[in-house]
């Protein structure tokens, strides 16, 4: 298992390309998305250095976080979350990732409330409008973060998006580019509780493009960790 290894190419390939980008390669936030993959696989990559570790399903993550999986590093939830798990991730998680909804939001809000505090999160942007997909779509974006303002318990960070994938690179970049400047026109907006600064776009065959685009956080699987 080369664990270690895929993880030294990977900061390898993120340093080049974020100073491609007119960045540092410490600017860029390596999360090792984990689904499937045993603490002891998750283990060896928190010691390999990578900045954060994502779940994609609750139950999966409370098992492992038993086992003391993450610790060392933050713990990102990137899935779909369901009403019904909220309580589940809240306080658990140092970052929510994938919150596709106002009412997903508010809840997320109470729960930090009644447990005294603030949860960080993502807002997931449906930049494909892929009517499979969860998120907001992009012309419904300021009005999240307006609700946001008017909400306790809750920071938001700024966006994680899920592009619809394409072999070409060009059709891939496409997306990137025009959740970049979404990005970039939603940081010069001031409203309470939200400062957005981290986008949360690219995955183990985009991760690349997608940080000379302008991605500051990419979620890395099969390629830290191998075929699921
Ligand atoms: C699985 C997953 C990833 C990582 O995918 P890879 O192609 O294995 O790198 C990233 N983000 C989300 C939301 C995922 O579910």
């Amino acid at each position: 298992m080369a664990i270690k290894d895929n993880i030294s190419r990977i900061r390898e390939s993120i340093a080049k390309a974020s100073i491609d980008s007119g960045r540092k390669p410490e600017d860029i936030t390596l999360v090792a998305a984990s689904k499937t993959k045993p603490a002891t696989y998750i283990k060896e990559a928190i010691a390999a250095g990578v900045d954060a570790v994502g779940e994609n399903r609750v139950q999966e993550m409370m098992e492992k976080n038993a086992e003391g999986a993450y610790e060392g590093v933050p713990l990102h939830f990137i899935g779909h979350l369901q009403s019904n798990k909220v309580n589940k991730v809240v306080g658990i998680c140092d970052l929510i990732e994938s919150v596709s909804s106002k009412s997903l939001l508010s809840q997320i809000g109470k729960r930090a409330e009644s447990l005294g505090i603030t949860q960080d999160v993502l807002i997931e942007i449906n930049i494909g409008k892929e009517p499979q997909k969860s998120g907001i779509l992009p012309e419904e974006t300021e009005e999240i973060l307006e609700y946001a303002s008017q909400l306790t318990g809750i920071n938001v960070h700024g966006f994680m998006t899920i592009p619809p994938f394409f072999v070409e690179n060009e059709r891939n970049c496409y997306y990137f580019d025009i959740m970049f400047k979404l990005f970039v026109d939603m940081s010069a907006k001031k409203y309470d509780n939200v400062s957005v600064r981290l986008l949360s776009m690219g995955m183990s065959d985009t991760y690349i493009d997608a940080i000379r685009f302008g991605s500051n956080m990419v979620r890395v699987g099969s390629a830290i960790f191998g075929e699921r």
